[in-house]
């Protein structure tokens, strides 16, 4: 019987999850449906029950905006999960139960490797306090920067992350205007450029050895991106990649096999550019 997945969010119909998992079940042989599901803002709880119950899913993943309130219903979660207070996969086990994981984090940091991006004993400065930067934290201090700033445009936000990660290693956090020196990795998880909008930090924060990362994804160059590139930073990546990755440790979760990733984005790309 062919086993039934999907992606929830509030909006989602621009979602690429479909694609990508259809994807990887083709390359690995793996009989699954995949669509994408809009559920109202207001019925999360319901709307998993439903899922569950009625069309019988045997997974989700979650987008915005409900990661850190399915992370609140959910009967088990992993300890990366735990950590990142939001989840972005759901397996729903044989007894019924809800278990939570979060991919992002290792999504990322895969991603990372892709593009030869080093952390160890660098100034990492992560921009954005919100879920997708929360989530990314504890893999991030994984590879032992010397420091990590998380600056937000809501300081507040921003140092109580820092708080919370404080036994991973040097962690601050702050305001925009706190950030007054120069890093050797950015990583941008605001929603700014959804709005085509850069983060209001000053240029100082780049050098010409500085490589920048933006979660977000687009057929031409986000704003983040283009800023960066204004200012000679020897590299930059956007989060396609990261989606890519996400969405493979998520089926791997699922379907026990790892798909190739490599292949995935180069057709996404390909369909970015032609649309
Ligand atoms: P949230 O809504 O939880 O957080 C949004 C963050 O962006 C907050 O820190 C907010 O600051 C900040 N922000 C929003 N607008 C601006 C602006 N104009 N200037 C400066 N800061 C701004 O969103 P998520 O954390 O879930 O997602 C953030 C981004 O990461 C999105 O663009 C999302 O698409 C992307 N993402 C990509 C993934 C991928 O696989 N590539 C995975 C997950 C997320 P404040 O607190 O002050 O409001």
């Amino acid at each position: 019987m062919t086993d039934k997945y999907a992606v929830i969010g509030h909006p989602i119909k621009h979602s690429k999850s479909p694609f990508i998992h259809a994807e990887f079940a083709k390359q690995c042989q793996q009989d699954i449906e995949y669509t994408s599901i809009e559920v109202p803002l207001d019925s999360l709880a319901s709307s998993l029950q439903q899922l569950r119950d009625v069309l019988k899913l045997k997974g989700i993943n979650i987008t915005v905006p409900f990661k850190e309130q399915a992370w609140e219903l959910a009967d088990n979660l992993s300890d990366r999960a735990q950590r990142a207070g939001a989840i972005n996969t759901v397996m729903f086990e044989n007894n019924g139960s809800m278990f939570g994981d979060n991919t992002d984090g290792i999504g990322l940091c895969r991603d990372l490797e892709n593009h030869d991006v080093n952390l160890k004993d660098k100034r990492v400065l992560l921009i954005g306090a919100g879920g997708a930067a929360r989530g990314v934290i504890a893999p991030l201090m994984t590879y032992q920067p010397a420091e990590l700033f998380i600056a937000n445009r809501t300081a507040s936000k921003a140092k109580k992350l820092a708080e919370l990660f404080a036994d991973l290693g040097q962690i601050q956090g702050g305001g925009f205007s706190e950030v007054n020196s120069h890093f050797d990795v950015i990583i941008n998880a605001t929603a700014a450029s959804l709005q085509g909008e850069v983060p209001d930090l000053p240029a100082s924060i780049f050098t010409e050895q500085t490589c920048c990362y933006d979660m977000m994804y687009a057929n031409t160059d986000t704003a983040f991106i283009e800023w960066a590139k204004k200012h000679n930073v020897s590299k930059t990546v956007d989060g396609l990649g990261m989606l890519v990755e996400q969405a493979a440790e998520a089926f791997y979760l699922w379907r026990k096999v790892r798909p190739d990733t490599g292949s995935v984005m180069q057709k996404l790309r390909d369909d970015m550019q032609a649309s």
